[in-house]
C-alpha cells in the first residue's frame, strides 16, 4: 500500500498549481481529478489578471506577486500560458453617472482612467454608443486559463508527480494517515487538500465537514475561431456578481439543503478574445443550493446574446456554444468579515491531514503566489500571510 505526503483534489487551477509547488518542495503527490475531459471553472473562465484591483496592504501584495509570477510562469513551466497584457474596458451603463462609477474604483491600486463616450469608442471600436455612458479603462493581466492549468500539471508529472482520472467519494481521517474512497479505488496519504472548486462544498459535507465555502453557477458561450476582432477584455463598471455573492451567504444552512434559489440570477454582460481567436461571451451567474440540477441552456443562451448583442452587436449572432460549470468563493470570515473576499487556505480544524485551498475571488493572479506560499508553509517555513486565510475563520457550526 503506497501512502503519498499528499493527496490533491481537483485539477483546475488551485489543484494544478498546488500540486506542482508540492512537488517543488521535495513531497510525494497524487493528484486526482473526476473528469478526463475537464469542464470546469478553469476551462470556461476569461483568464484575466486583475492584478490593479487590491484595496488592501495584503491584497497589494498578493496581487504584485501573482503578476511578477505570471510573467515568468512559462519560462519556468516550459510551456505557454499566453501570458500578455491588454486594456480592460469597464462599461458604464447609461443610467449611471460615470463620475460615481469611477469614484467606485479609486482607492484600488491602480485606478482606472475614465473615458467618455467617444474614447471608449475609438479604444473598442465594437461597443455600441448607444449603450454606454462612457467606460473605464486600465491594463489588465491575460493567460489562457486552461493551458496554465495544463502547464502547472505537465511540470507536475515531469517532476514525478503521479495523477489519476478518478472521483472522490469521501475520505476519512485520522491522525496517522488519510483515507481516501473514489469511483475505483482507495487511496491513502500523510495529507489531503480540497482543491475541488464548486464542489469543495459537498465533498467536505459528505466527509463531515462544514465549511463557509459556497458556489455559483455561472453560465458562457465560447465561439470558435472567428474573423472579428475584439481589441478589450469588456466587462460592466458594476459587477452584479460580487454583491449576489454577499447577498447569498446570510443564511448558511439553506446552502446545506439542495432545491433553493437563494436570488434571481444576474448577467454581467462581458467579452475576451483569446490568441487563436475564439471569444467568451459571458456571463450569468445563479445562486442555486443543489450544484447537479440542470439549467435550461436555450433560454439562458438567448439571454446571453441579447445582453451581449446590447453591447457588442457584432458579436451576439457569432456561432458558438453555451457552456455551465461552477465557480466557488468564500463566505462571511467570523474575525474580519470586511475580508471575506478573501480565499480559505489551510488545515481544517478538528480534521487532522485535511487542508483547503479554494474560495478565491480573484483566483488567476492570486492562485500561482499562494500556492507557492502554502507549500513553503507546509514544509515548517513561517507565513504570516497564509496564517491569515485559515479555515479557522470560516468554519460553520457543525
Ligand atoms: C465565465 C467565467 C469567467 C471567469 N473569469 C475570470 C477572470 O477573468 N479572472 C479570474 O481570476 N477568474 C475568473 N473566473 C473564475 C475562475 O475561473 C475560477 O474561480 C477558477 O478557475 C476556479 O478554479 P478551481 O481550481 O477552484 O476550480 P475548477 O476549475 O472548477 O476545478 C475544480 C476541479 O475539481 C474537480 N473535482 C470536483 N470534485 C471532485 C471530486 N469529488 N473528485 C475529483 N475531482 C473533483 C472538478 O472536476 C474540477 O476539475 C471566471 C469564471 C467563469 C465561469
Amino acid at each position: 500500500m503506497k501512502t503519498y505526503d499528499w493527496i490533491v483534489i481537483g485539477a483546475g487551477i488551485t489543484g494544478a498549481a498546488l500540486a506542482y509547488e508540492l512537488m517543488k518542495v521535495g513531497f510525494s503527490v497524487l493528484l486526482l481529478e473526476q473528469d478526463a475531459a475537464l469542464h470546469n471553472a478553469t476551462r470556461y473562465s476569461y483568464g484575466g489578471l486583475a492584478f490593479w484591483s487590491a484595496t488592501t496592504p495584503l491584497m497589494r501584495q498578493l496581487c504584485d506577486e501573482g503578476i511578477a509570477r505570471h510573467r515568468i510562469l512559462s519560462t519556468e513551466l516550459d510551456a505557454d500560458t499566453e501570458f500578455r497584457e491588454l486594456d480592460l474596458l469597464l462599461t458604464i451603463a447609461t443610467d449611471t453617472d460615470p463620475e460615481v462609477a469611477a469614484a467606485f474604483y479609486a482607492n484600488f491600486a491602480i485606478p482606472p482612467k475614465l473615458l467618455s463616450v467617444d474614447e471608449a469608442l475609438e479604444m473598442e471600436p465594437l461597443l455600441n454608443k448607444q449603450a454606454i455612458a462612457g467606460a473605464l479603462t486600465v491594463k489588465h493581466g491575460h493567460i489562457n486559463p486552461e493551458k496554465t492549468a495544463q502547464a502547472y500539471i505537465q511540470a507536475f508529472l515531469r517532476a514525478g508527480g503521479e495523477m489519476e482520472i478518478t472521483q472522490v467519494q469521501t475520505f476519512t481521517s485520522n491522525h496517522a494517515s488519510q483515507t481516501i474512497k473514489t469511483t475505483t479505488k482507495t487511496y491513502h496519504s500523510a495529507n489531503i487538500v480540497v482543491c475541488a472548486g464548486g464542489l469543495s462544498r459537498q465533498l467536505l459535507k459528505a466527509s463531515g465537514i462544514s465549511i463557509k465555502l459556497y458556489f455559483t453557477h455561472a453560465e458562457m458561450i465560447q465561439t470558435p475561431p472567428v474573423e472579428v476582432r475584439l481589441r478589450t477584455l469588456v466587462m460592466p463598471a458594476n459587477l452584479q456578481r460580487f454583491q449576489l455573492e454577499a447577498e447569498s451567504t446570510k443564511i448558511d444552512e439553506l446552502w446545506n439543503e439542495p432545491g433553493h434559489e437563494l436570488l434571481a440570477p444576474i448577467l454581467d454582460a462581458g467579452a475576451i478574445q483569446f490568441q487563436d481567436g475564439s471569444i467568451r461571451l459571458g456571463q450569468i451567474s445563479r445562486v442555486l443550493t443543489d450544484p447537479y440540477i440542470d439549467i435550461d441552456r436555450k433560454t439562458s443562451e438567448g439571454w446571453l446574446r441579447r445582453s451581449i448583442g446590447a453591447i457588442l452587436p457584432a458579436l451576439s449572432n457569432l456561432p458558438g456554444t453555451w457552456h455551465h460549470c461552477l465557480v466557488a468563493f468564500s463566505g462571511d470570515r467570523a474575525a474580519c468579515p470586511k475580508d471575506s473576499r478573501l480565499p480559505i487556505i489551510g488545515s481544517i480544524p478538528g480534521c487532522h491531514g485535511v487542508y483547503l485551498f479554494s474560495g478565491f475571488s480573484n483566483p488567476l493572479v492570486l492562485v500561482p503566489p499562494l500556492a507557492q506560499r502554502f507549500a513553503n508553509y507546509l514544509t515548517g517555513k513561517e507565513d504570516e500571510i497564509i496564517s491569515q486565510l485559515s479555515p479557522v475563520h470560516f468554519q460553520s457550526s457543525m
